[in-house]
């Protein structure tokens, strides 16, 4: 699931490997929130 820093606005993919914002080095990021649900499980 995508990061967002709530500094510099950037999307953060791979999370895993640092816990930082790699643009501006702040460490808050945010769940990426989207308008459109993806999480809807469609069985
Ligand atoms: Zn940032």
């Amino acid at each position: 699931m995508p990061y967002i820093c709530i500094h510099c606005g950037k999307e953060i993919k791979s999370l895993e490997k640092f816990i930082r914002c790699p643009y501006c080095g702040y460490r808050v990021l945010a769940k990426k929130r989207s308008s459109i649900a993806k999480e809807i499980s469609t069985d």
